[in-house]
């Protein structure tokens, strides 16, 4: 963002975030459910654009703790949302994901698609979607809602990158294994009906997803409508292609058993729309695979913020 020439202010609960990975711009720690909060900081910088990141994101927790999902992320959302058209700032982007899809196999997931997710974390991010939608038809709040397939990859340099404590995702998880920092990754379930029997995913890199934020932002300024935008790659790679990637870029033997299913995963979410592309003029160059892992790799063995 700044090297697009905005100045970002994060706000943030640091409940799973990192001071550390916040490099430009200010930080104001606070609650998305603190409405004073949201107010005084609103107040005091006046921006121009919310990009709206924050939630609890973990499918498997959210079929235990379907309140705390609903509670953090629909009423925090609220909450920012009616904080952000208190201080006349009109222009919104939001962080949805592929999970409102649900389960559709063999179907082609592009924006039109009819939304039936099938946890409370998809749930709570469809939720958010009707209120902007709502809010825009109210008070102008427009919106640009970018739904994320997985995202993985790291900054190229190894300065940022993803650490989650506990960690939950697939290729994180799977250096863990390779690097000898956990016993062996689990494969939840291998008998999906996909090809090796194990779930399917778009992955997309982490610096493509910035890219397609700066696209969103200008969108907006460019006066063009409220807009849902994919941003997956259309490509899919089950756990076990992913595994195999991981073993190729480290060279070494990834550690791994196969387990049950995991509660609330899909079978398989691919994104089939190149309405990203084509509109917003977005190029996810690099969201291959092996850069993906790669980047992964590199930030993986910097040690990141382990204290
Ligand atoms: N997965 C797995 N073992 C793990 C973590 C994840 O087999 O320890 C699988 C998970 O079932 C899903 C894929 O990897 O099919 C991606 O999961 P992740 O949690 O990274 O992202 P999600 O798709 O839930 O957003």
């Amino acid at each position: 963002m700044r090297a697009a020439g905005y100045t970002p202010i994060t706000y943030d609960n640091l409940s799973t975030g990192w001071q550390e990975a916040v490099k430009f711009g200010p930080f104001e720690q606070g609650d998305l459910l603190d409405r004073a909060r949201l107010d005084e900081v609103f107040a005091a910088y006046q921006p121009s654009a919310v990009m709206h990141f924050a939630a609890l994101s973990q499918v498997g927790e959210s079929m235990v703790k379907p309140g705390l999902y609903w509670h953090n992320n629909v009423t925090g959302s609220l909450n920012l949302i009616e904080a952000a058209v208190a201080a006349n700032c009109q222009n919104f982007v939001f962080s949805s994901t592929c999970a409102t899809y649900g389960d559709q196999d063999n179907v082609v997931l592009d924006e039109d698609c009819a939304q039936h997710p099938i946890n409370a974390y998809g749930a709570s991010k469809r939720a958010i979607e009707d209120i902007l939608r709502d809010f825009e038809a109210a008070h102008g709040l427009r919106h640009v809602i970018f739904r994320y397939f997985n995202v993985a990859g790291a900054d190229p340099e190894a300065e940022v990158g993803e650490f989650h404590q506990p960690e939950t995702h697939l290729i994180p998880l799977v250096l863990d294994a390779v690097a000898g920092k956990r016993d062996a990754l689990t494969i939840f379930g291998t008998d999906y009906d996909t090809p090796d029997g194990t779930c399917i995913r778009d992955y997309v890199h982490v610096m493509d997803l910035v890219e397609a934020h700066v696209l969103g932002l200008k969108w907006l300024s460019e006066d063009k409508q409220s807009r849902v935008f994919n941003l997956g790659t259309g490509t899919g790679f089950s756990v076990r292609e992913v595994v195999d990637q991981a073993g190729h870029v480290t060279n070494a033997p990834v550690p791994m058993i196969e387990g049950d299913r995991r509660p609330g995963d899909c079978t398989r979410l691919v994104s089939g729309s190149l309405r990203a592309s084509q509109e917003l003029g977005w190029r996810p160059d690099r969201s291959t695979m092996k850069q993906m892992v790669q980047d992964a790799w590199r930030w993986h063995q910097t040690g990141h913020y382990e204290k």
